[in-house]
């Protein structure tokens, strides 16, 4: 079969392997050309096969030589459709990985059920023994309890509606787009899947088991952004369940500190990923934001900042942080000159002048590229064996 993209509006339904293979390769090739660092030894990353959470477990191998136990929630290939990018993604690091004489091993399937918890002790236990750090990279939709009940996460804001420029994902059109509240439900149901607990849930699980070495650090990602997009991101129903997430980092303080576990939040640079992609409004500051920071050359994508966040930021014993205890990994793009910039821009742009002010081209790039499409040196017109 010839595998071809097939957008719809945010998400692309189809993948390609040699592609996501390409994509995996040069993140690991950028790693390797830094050298290598001290660091993690044993590494679980729940949310693996993806933005955030695979360009940290690259990081962590490539890096610092690390052993990694990924999670994700992914989909094989079928006679009739080609696997996700996830899962193609997981196939060429484990390749690249073990050829390379890492352990990696991952385990494909639903990172908030025990029975995956439960898989991922016996893991380590037989496996690694203990691991030394964790890091939650979960971006989820929904989430279902041990008690059956399902939640989902919501992209709404929670004071009132919110009007704004936005890009038109199928025609690169700027239009106006009005994000409507939440309710309490709304609001309540994305903290149960994007909020803390289920983090929490994960370290006292792994710790009871006792698979985790003393002083084990785990991190968990989150993102705040300029006030232009708070009412969507940071005070929105993702930005509460962020909250959450914050406050769970100084809980697992308190709770795991006899075990000399800490626990961190990194605050991450917005960046082209399936969870991104669907945020509404997000895309236009996202390639204004692109555009700008390219111009002034500190432009980053996920690769770039997970090898900024373990070879600068988490240096063994001496984590750089701010006052809340958090990692800034935002410090470029929330600099004043950089919001300064969006924010002209953001006034200028319409449909007619898009070009000028913002890196569309390199928005849909980015967007290709996590499928696995539109790398020069990927035959297209291989004829691929699905299954
Ligand atoms: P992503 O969509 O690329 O990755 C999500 C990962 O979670 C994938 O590996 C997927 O398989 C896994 N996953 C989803 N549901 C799962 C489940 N039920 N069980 C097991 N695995 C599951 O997302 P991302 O953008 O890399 O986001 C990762 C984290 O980084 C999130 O917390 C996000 O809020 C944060 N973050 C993202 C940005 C950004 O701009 N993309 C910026 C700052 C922080």
């Amino acid at each position: 079969m010839i595998i071809e993209p097939k957008v719809r509006g945010f998400i692309c339904t189809t993948a390609h392997p040699d592609g996501c293979m390409e994509n995996v390769k040069r993140q690991i090739e950028y790693t390797k050309n830094k050298g290598k660092v001290n660091g993690a030894k044993k590494v679980l990353i729940i949310g693996s096969s993806t933005g955030y959470g695979l360009a940290s477990r690259i990081a962590v191998t490539y890096g610092e030589g690390a052993s990694t136990l990924g999670v994700m929630f992914e989909k094989e290939a079928t006679e009739r459709k080609p696997a996700s990018a996830g899962w193609y993604n997981t196939v060429a690091f484990e390749k690249f990985a073990k050829g390379d004489g890492y352990y990696a091993k991952s385990i494909n399937g639903d990172a908030f059920s025990k029975e995956v918890k439960d898989k991922v002790i016996e893991t380590i236990k037989n496996d690694l023994g203990k691991v030394d750090m964790v890091i939650y990279s979960l971006a989820a939709p929904k989430r279902k309890t041990e008690d059956g009940t399902i939640y989902n996460s919501t992209l709404k804001t929670t004071e009132g509606n919110f009007t704004n420029k936005s890009l038109d994902l199928r025609n690169n059109i700027v239009v106006e787009a009005t994000i409507p509240m939440a309710n309490e439900k709304e609001i309540h149901d994305t903290i149960k899947v994007m909020g803390g607990e289920d983090w929490k849930q994960w370290i006292k699980c792994l710790a009871d088991a006792d698979v985790l070495e003393d002083g084990a650090i785990t991190m968990a990602y989150s993102y705040i952004g300029p006030e232009l997009t708070y009412p969507v991101y940071y005070n929105g129903t993702i930005g509460m369940a962020k909250k959450d997430l914050y406050n769970t980092s100084v809980d697992i303080n308190n709770e795991f500190h006899d075990k000399g576990i800490k626990a961190y939040i990194s605050i991450n640079k917005a960046i082209v990923t399936q969870a991104s992609s669907a945020i509404p409004i997000v895309p236009l500051y996202m390639s204004i934001l692109y555009k700008v920071m390219k111009e002034k050359n500190i432009h980053e994508g996920s690769i770039e900042q997970m090898n900024r966040l373990f070879r600068e930021k988490l240096n063994k014993g001496n984590v750089i942080v701010d006052e809340k205890n958090r990692i800034r990994l935002d410090d470029y793009e929330m600099r004043k000159d950089v919001q300064e910039q969006v924010m002209e821009y953001w006034e200028k742009v319409n449909s007619e002048n898009i070009n000028n002010f913002a890196d569309i081209d390199g928005y849909w790039n980015d967007f290709y590229n996590m499928f696995g499409f539109k790398f020069d040196n990927v035959d297209y017109s291989r004829d691929i064996n699905l299954v």
